[in-house]
């Protein structure tokens, strides 16, 4: 079995008892919670030891602190395993010759094109303008940095140590030190199988760890969205609403328009009809915010509804499901621009070229489950030094904008898909223009 297809098993979501709350509803809990509570202290209860020292800066912070600290602890492992595995899986990517680099360019192409469309909308809706988190800060915010050359900032990419990148959480190095692990483990073939097998199961570890660590977020953001609002009152409520709506419109403009338009241009059909028959994927994606469960409905029915062979599709949507998340990185684009504007970070042309290329990789690192573009969102964040704890307060909402970028991610492989089966000339065009009911 390829590489590719052992890191692309799908995992059907487990099924919760009925009438119990799962984690998305305790994390709610923990968001109306701390909300309440943080409001509440700002309010009624008077500045003193027991409000600051022993619940605002006590208890609150430091509970808060240890979730964002355990999900920091994630980071490095975690995207170096899964760009190991990903770049491992390109062994089927050179085997499919210029079909799959066509396909690898549209799936890296639209997801820089995402990223930038969530950064032009994030600077439109200004979402952290109004917000001063430098005032709750803790002391790990980034130093101002001094100027560096466009030289220096590349060279910066290639580690001295690939040991110490890690070490000191140096993402675009570890990137760069995983990706060339992950090629020449699929290069060496048979001769790295033991290597690939230890990748592997080290993902599936940091997987289960970031389960895990999940499980303790709704009071991880109730400690954390306490003391926001403990500290902030309402100050806190406009920007975060801000926040989801740049994510949400820029989630729109990429499906809605940056793909019909590809969808237009490159095959000259309806994207109309396209989305009306793709809907039934788009919901699963949206109710399970899983790309990799939504991977079997997604490969049959851009067979059955829109031509799209399968030969093509059984490598491509779960090569996708792994690759390519168009909707996590528009999440980490809007958050980027939150945060610097939140901590007054000016990000500067250089800060958002490196916001592209390390939200593209990210996208690239970043498991089709549940949760996952948070901890990778850590890697843009450090890359351009905004401080981790923004992403605390973002964690709150994030259940929702979870289901809905996971949507975007499997439109954008279906998309791309389409577009290369009909280059291909493979796409079965009459069985496209169907009626859903004679396709079904
Ligand atoms: N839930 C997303 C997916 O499965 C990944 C993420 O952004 O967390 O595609």
């Amino acid at each position: 079995m390829s590489n590719a297809e052992q890191t692309a098993v799908p995992q059907p979501p487990v099924p919760k008892p009925r009438g119990r709350l799962g984690l998305t509803g305790w994390i709610f809990v923990g968001l109306v919670a701390g909300v309440l509570v943080g409001v509440l202290f700002k309010l009624w209860i008077p500045n003193g030891f027991v409000r600051d020292t022993v619940f605002v800066d006590g208890v609150f912070y430091a509970v808060g602190q240890g979730f964002i600290r355990l999900m920091k602890m994630l980071v490095a492992p975690l995207v170096f395993f899964s760009l190991v595995c990903g770049a491992a899986a390109m062994e089927d990517v050179a085997a499919l010759g210029k079909t799959g680099g066509k396909i690898l360019g549209f799936y890296l192409g639209t997801t820089a094109c995402a990223i930038c469309v969530a950064l032009s909308i994030g600077f439109l809706v200004r979402p952290g303008v109004g917000l001063d988190l430098s005032q709750i800060a803790s002391s790990e915010v980034a130093a101002p940095q001094e100027k560096v050359s466009a030289a220096e900032t590349l060279l910066n990419i290639i580690p001295e140590n690939p040991f110490g990148a890690i070490a000191g959480g140096a993402m675009l190095q570890v990137i760069f030190f995983a990706l060339l692990v992950g090629v020449l483990i699929a290069k060496m073939g048979s001769r790295a199988d033991a290597i690939a097998r230890v990748a592997r199961q080290c993902n599936d570890l940091m997987m289960e760890m970031t389960a895990l660590v999940m499980k303790f977020a709704p009071i991880g953001v109730f400690c954390i969205l306490a003391r926001t609002f403990a500290n902030l009152g309402f100050d806190a409520f406009a920007p975060l609403l801000k926040y989801m709506a740049g994510v949400v419109l820029s989630l729109g403009a990429q499906c809605f328009i940056v793909y019909s338009l590809l969808l237009f241009l490159f095959t000259r059909l309806n994207p109309i009809r396209f989305f009306r028959k793709f809907m039934p994927v788009m919901a699963f994606a949206f109710s399970t915010a899983t790309s990799n469960a939504t991977i079997p409905m997604n490969i049959k029915l851009l067979e059955e509804r829109l031509g799209v062979p399968r030969k093509l599709t059984s490598f491509t949507i779960p090569l996708g499901a792994t690759l390519n998340m168009d909707g996590t990185s528009i999440m980490q684009g809007v958050a980027v621009v939150f945060a610097a504007q939140a901590y007054g970070i000016h990000l500067g042309l250089t800060g958002c070229l490196t916001v592209v290329a390390t939200a593209t990789l990210a996208s690239v690192g970043t498991a089709g489950i549940p949760a996952v573009g948070l901890v990778t969102l850590s890697t843009v964040f450090l890359s351009v030094g905004l401080p981790v704890e923004a992403i605390g307060l973002i964690i709150g909402v994030d259940r929702i904008l979870d289901m809905l970028r996971t949507a975007v991610n499997i439109t954008g492989d279906a998309i791309c898909t389409t577009v290369v089966a009909s280059q291909n000339g493979d796409l079965d065009r009459a069985r496209f223009l169907a009626d859903v009911r004679d396709t079904d």
